[in-house]
């Protein structure tokens, strides 16, 4: 089948209105198509600290004009310094010229501002809250989602971006089951718990802590001796992101803290706090200045968790994220997929789900393996993970280093149907693909335009020809630069 002019409006829904979700409706939004999103929340909650984005997925604010904005909210970064509980520096982490290699910078943030970016690009009615998924069922024209309030809807494609402990994956499996299909290889626990609770300090005293001053941020990394890691951070308006972990070894405690905190929830917990107050800061002072400085209701507490989950789609229901890159690549790399779709036949939504899968699964994998030995680095407390933080920070090659920052810097998908970004850096991005859609339109107009001008023409040519760079009138070469009068 090839395109034509009359594209398929698919009707999707978008479960969960997190940073995921935000995106892939922003981005269905520019792909004209239609979308709600459903949260179960009764708005887009405003909690967590620290984030960070970077080259990998500023192309896309940029190609959405929403680089200044994000500037805005955010501090550079060059280097985040790691240190040990007597605050001496054990290693510095970063690049001086990041923004050389890949042209751009990478910028840090509070989570809420971020989130806030997101939603002002997004039409008020196209998110419905207090919509909790419970289930979701097949039906004759695509899938229907059953709410706690006792609504029921119907999407063509149902867009799971609820988070780690997603309900639209868990009833996905289930719609599997049913149809008789095992998943044993999804069916394993998250393994790796930490504890981490975050918060986001009110505006402090700059004379107290000059670090504030600073046009770039001051992102210090902590490694306690026994349980404990934890960071402070330097944010815009004089603010700090805090956040404290702790390293779950005993997998009894770890399930029993899953059951309790899977959700970042407001929770400012008392026995945690008191555990860490007295832990000192490299800004002077303690990390219980920095708690006492945040509102009870903007401390969270939540369980880390990571993991690659092998079935990403289901008839019509696909899934995005967890984790605030990937879940922003993955709805990008949807997006492309959903634009070039040909119809709304379950063949062409299976296939456009293959093909985001397929353009996704091996970046994904590797970001979550970066993951995980990110968390063994900065915050694992076994004798093995201190002794691969050892290795990690005292001993690998710089022209190692190096190679592996190349690679996962060349890495930055870009939205296929919107102009493209240039590389502006000494890393060249890898080849994005181009829409399919895209080029075609692009070839219509083409001949539009040069049967416009051949209209025109006083030439008496029997036959125009096009190319990739123009087309031919007759004996005259043209491009399709020059400016025609509309058909
Ligand atoms: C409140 C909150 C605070 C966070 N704070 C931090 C932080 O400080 N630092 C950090 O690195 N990461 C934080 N995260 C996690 C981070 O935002 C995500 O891992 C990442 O952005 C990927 O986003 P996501 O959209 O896939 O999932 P999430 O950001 O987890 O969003 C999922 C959304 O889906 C909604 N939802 C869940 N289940 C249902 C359901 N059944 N029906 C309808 N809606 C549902 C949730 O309410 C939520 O809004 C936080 C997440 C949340 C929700």
């Amino acid at each position: 089948m090839s395109y034509s002019q009359k594209h398929p409006n698919p009707r999707v829904i978008v479960i969960g209105a997190g940073i995921g979700g935000l995106m892939m409706g922003l981005l269905l939004g520019k792909a004209g198509i239609t979308y709600q999103i459903f949260e179960r929340s009764s708005h887009v909650r405003t909690l967590g600290a620290l984030m960070s984005i970077n080259a990998n997925i500023l192309p896309v604010f940029e190609q959405l004009g929403l680089m200044e904005e994000v500037e805005n909210i955010s501090l550079r970064n060059r280097w985040s310094g790691i240190y040990n509980s007597k605050m001496k520096q054990i290693a510095k982490i970063g690049m001086e010229d990041y923004k050389g290699c890949t042209g751009y910078d990478f910028l840090v943030f509070s989570r809420p501002e971020f989130c806030d970016v997101l939603l002002r690009q997004i039409p008020k009615d196209r998110i419905s809250f207090n919509k909790r998924i419970l289930k979701m069922r097949k039906c004759i024209d695509g899938t229907r989602i059953y709410c706690s309030d006792n609504s029921i809807y119907e999407g063509d494609i149902v867009i799971g971006a609820d988070g780690a402990y997603s309900s639209v994956r868990h009833n996905m499996h289930k719609m599997m089951e049913n149809d008789g299909l095992r998943i044993l290889k999804d069916n394993s626990d998250m393994p790796m718990p930490y504890l981490c609770m975050v918060g986001t300090t009110n505006p402090l005293n700059p004379e107290k802590y000059p670090q504030l001053k600073d046009p770039l941020t001051h992102l210090h990394h902590v490694v306690g001796d026994a349980v404990f890691s934890w960071t402070v951070i330097t944010i815009p308006r004089n603010r700090f992101c805090w956040s404290v972990m702790a390293q779950i070894k005993n997998q009894g405690e770890a399930k029993e803290q899953r059951f309790r905190n899977s959700e970042w929830g407001p929770e400012a917990n008392n026995a945690l706090i008191e555990q860490v107050k007295d832990f000192p800061i490299t800004f002077g002072g303690t990390l219980g200045d920095m708690i006492s400085a945040t509102p009870k209701e903007r401390v969270s507490k939540v369980m880390l968790e990571e993991k690659l989950f092998d079935t990403w789609h289901y008839g019509s229901v696909v899934l995005i994220g967890d984790g605030a890159m990937n879940a922003m690549q993955d709805a990008v790399v949807l997006v492309n997929c959903l634009y070039d779709l040909l119809d709304c036949s379950p063949e062409s939504i299976t296939a456009a789900f293959e093909d985001y899968k397929s353009q996704r699964y091996s970046h994904a994998k590797k970001q979550v393996a970066y993951s995980k030995l990110n968390a063994k680095v900065s915050s694992g407390q076994t004798f093995a993970e201190r002794a691969i933080r050892h290795l990690v920070l005292n001993y690998i090659p710089a022209s190692v280093k190096a190679k592996q920052f190349s690679k996962a810097a060349a890495y930055r998908p870009q939205i296929a149907f919107l102009p493209q970004i240039r590389d502006k850096g000494s890393i060249k991005s890898l080849p994005n693909r181009p829409s399919k859609r895209a080029m075609y339109e692009e070839s219509i107009q083409r001949k539009r335009r040069a049967v416009a001008v051949y209209d025109s023409s006083e030439v008496s040519a029997s036959t125009i020809s096009f190319s990739e760079a123009g087309y031919t009138l007759g004996e005259k070469k043209c491009s399709t630069e020059i400016q025609y009068r509309p058909v």
